[in-house]
């Protein structure tokens, strides 16, 4: 029998394809990303319909826009199955592009079964039309439009999974070209099937009942773009609801982790871990166990951190955390407390040696360690033990012991460990109480300095004075420099009590001169805070002048560790001095590595070798004396002079004068004198004279 179409429907019905299979894959998108799986099995149900009733719409009004010249229609109750049908093979569609795992056999069984329903569907529907005699279906159309439902199901499902990235760009365009293919996909099995259709001359329909076609095909095409739109509407709005959710969650995480994580290392912060040694505090009481608490911190890390700057600095941490996490056991709790400051709670320890044990396990570990970081260096901390119950009952007290314990392994020489022992309380009483001392030892004229003479190699002549600072407390008694000064240093009053000292000793050479004493040259110690303070030159150059002594009269010492920490900017600063008319001197030479190079770009007036060489001649036998020769030579090939310090004894002064050495300070030849023995000191040496 001949059939026509009407080619306005079969376009509606093609729109109504891609209309349909754009819902298909937006909707896929958004089921894959929804985190509740009740969520994704309504979203299943619910889009199966919109889909089934799209895909379904479109074969129906394509079945419209086929006439033949007998008049047609449709059993309900047999297109009522077509559509279920329909719907099925699109919950199956839906089921198996939006599990987690998509395997290739998954893709193929669901495509095979999307086709099988699409083409079910089709077939069904076209059973609707109940002719009589039946359809002729010619075989070779008829496996052609099964192999077309087959394959596009499959390149369909396929590609809703692909373009399921809601973050890939042009996700839209990309979704609409995909629709765009998988309508012709759909329309091109319906053609095929229609072109397998033979229908025989003077069959006729046994479901013609006279409904207006194009009526229906308008209700089904309107219902059909509604149910769809509306699909795609209240998707879009249940994914920003998701997204919200999703987003106000993640950022109750985000807050939750602030509060309870250490930003930079991701570590456990000062209030969890004080959490955790509550908690550990409970269960000991209640087990009668021990626990350990390790402080550490990293050795030398404000050089690293002032050196190679901040980043650096943060780099180093970071790799530490993670090298202490591999160190300790899984169920050791790790924290950082801020700066370089890290502490490893450890429980259900059997004895106190177990602490130990893990003490040793991480120094030797970060000694030795080879580790998959990129930061070369090599860090090492120094650690502090308390243990719970015998060195405090509180987080508190365990804390600050383990602090103090810490403080006496880098007193120790660093990158070792101290248990706490009650005697460190009282290191750390008595820190506070030199602190509290320094506080108004300016105003209260508790400081004072004394010089200690330097004298020529040569001819023993007196050639100048290093003031050394001394500090009398009405309780506490006479401090030492080397154990007021780092406290000083670490509490930023240096900086005053440096300008002190330069004003001070200004005040004593005009004295001497004007009591008729020949004038000295007096050599000030400086220390690293103060070389930090950016018009630290200008500030002494006002105090001399002010005091009214030549510039020349004053000689800074730098120690060499502290000038070798940012070269460079020591090269700078011993610049301005000098362009103020002060000397300079490199104090304790020996101590600290110099780079050759960089000494001779010093230029410095002076190189004042440490003690620790001195004492060597004697000590070292020829080994030792060979290294101060070849200091010596060195200083003079650099057209600077050599002071030895520490001359203690006759050899040393005299092989010291045999190598050449410019000057001489120690005990032997003179101890650090009041201001007024000094004087005394002078008066001798002028009557000598
Ligand atoms: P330094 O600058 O190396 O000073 C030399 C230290 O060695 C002095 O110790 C001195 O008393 C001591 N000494 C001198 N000859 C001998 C000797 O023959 N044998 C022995 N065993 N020791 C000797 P002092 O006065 O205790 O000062 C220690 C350090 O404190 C100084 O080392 C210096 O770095 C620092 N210091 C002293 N006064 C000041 C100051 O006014 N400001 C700053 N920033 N630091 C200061
Ligand atoms: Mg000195
Ligand atoms: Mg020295």
């Amino acid at each position: 029998m001949q059939s026509s179409y009407n080619f306005w429907l079969v376009g509606i019905s093609f729109v109504v394809a891609t209309l349909a299979s754009y819902t298909a894959l937006d909707l896929t998108g958004r089921i894959f990303l929804l985190a509740s799986a009740r969520l994704r099995h309504a979203w299943r149900l619910g889009g199966a319909a919109a889909l089934g009733v799209g895909i379904w719409s479109m074969h129906f009004v394509a079945m419209l826009a086929f006439s033949l010249p007998i008049p047609l229609g449709y059993d309900l109750a047999t297109t009522t199955c077509s559509l279920g049908l329909a719907i099925g093979a699109s919950y199956l569609a839906l089921f198996v592009t939006t599990r987690e795992r998509l395997t290739a056999a998954h893709l193929l069984a669901g495509g095979v079964l999307m086709g099988g329903g699409i083409a079910g569907m089709h077939y069904t529907g076209m059973a609707a039309m109940q002719m009589s005699p039946g359809i002729d279906y010619q075989p070779a159309w008829f496996a052609g439009s099964l192999a077309i439902a087959v394959g596009a199901s499959t390149a369909a499902l396929w590609m809703a999974r692909a373009l399921s990235n809601e973050n890939a760009g042009h996700v839209v365009l990309k979704r609409l070209g995909a629709a765009f293919v998988m309508a012709v996909a759909i329309s091109g099995m319906h053609y095929a099937g229609m072109a397998a259709a033979e229908i025989p001359l003077g069959a006729v329909c046994g479901a013609a009942n006279g409904v207006n076609a194009p009526w229906l095909a308008s209700s089904v095409i309107l219902l059909t773009f509604a149910i769809l739109i509306v699909t795609l509407i209240l998707s879009r709005f249940d994914a920003r609801t998701t997204f919200l959710v999703g987003a106000v969650s993640n950022l109750n995480g985000q807050i939750v982790r602030l509060a309870t994580l250490d930003t930079l290392t991701g570590l456990p912060n000062r209030s969890t871990l004080t959490e955790r040694i509550e908690r550990a505090i409970q269960n000991s009481r209640r087990q009668r166990t021990v626990f350990a608490i390790l402080f550490m911190d990293l050795d030398g890390f404000k050089t690293i951190n002032d050196s190679l700057g901040h980043s650096a600095g943060d780099q180093v941490l970071t790799a530490f955390a993670q090298r202490l996490l591999q160190c300790v056991r899984s169920s050791d709790t790790v924290a950082r407390l801020g700066g370089d400051e890290f502490v490893v709670l450890s429980e259900n320890l059997s004895s106190r040696e177990d602490a130990g044990t893990l003490a040793e396990g991480v120094l030797e570990r970060m000694r030795n360690g080879a580790w998959g970081d990129s930061q070369p260096l090599q860090v090492m901390p120094s650690i502090g033990i308390a243990l719970y119950p015998y060195d405090g009952d509180t987080v508190d007290e365990l804390l600050k012991h383990a602090d103090a314990a810490m403080y006496e392994a880098k007193r120790a020489g660093r990158s070792t460990y101290r248990f706490f022992e009650q005697s460190m309380n009282e290191a750390v009483t008595r820190t506070l109480q030199i602190q509290n001392a320094l506080h108004d030892a300016l105003a209260a004229g508790h400081f004072s300095l004394h010089f200690q003479p330097k004298f020529h190699g040569g001819n023993d002549a007196l050639v100048g004075a290093e003031a050394l600072i001394r500090l009398h407390h009405p309780e506490l008694g006479s401090l030492a420099p080397l154990e007021f000064i780092p406290i000083a240093e670490r509490s930023g009053q240096i900086v005053q009590i440096g300008y002190w000292v330069v004003r001070e000793a200004c005040r004593q050479i005009r004295l001497w001169v004007a009591q008729g004493l020949p004038s000295m040259k007096v050599a000030i110690n400086l220390s690293p805070r103060q070389l930090m303070q950016p018009n630290l030159v200008a500030n002494m150059l006002e105090i001399v002048e002010a005091e009214g002594v030549a510039c020349d009269q004053i000689m800074f010492e730098i120690t060499e560790t502290v000038a070798m920490q940012d070269a460079p900017k020591t090269i700078e600063m011993i610049r301005e001095f000098q362009a103020s008319g002060f000397e300079i001197a490199i104090d304790d030479f020996g101590t600290g590595y110099s780079s050759l190079a960089y000494l001779q770009r010093f230029r410095v007036k002076q190189l004042k070798i440490d003690r620790f060489f001195t004492n060597g001649l004697d000590e070292h036998g020829p080994e030792g004396s060979a290294i101060v020769s070849a200091i010596i030579a060195l200083a003079h090939s650099l057209e600077m002079d050599v002071v030895a310090e520490g001359v203690e004894t006759e050899t040393q002064l005299d092989m010291l004068k045999a190598m050449m050495c410019d000057e001489m300070q120690g005990f032997l030849l003179g101890k650090p004198l009041s201001a007024d023995d000094f004087g005394d000191l002078l008066k001798t040496r002028i009557v000598a004279a």
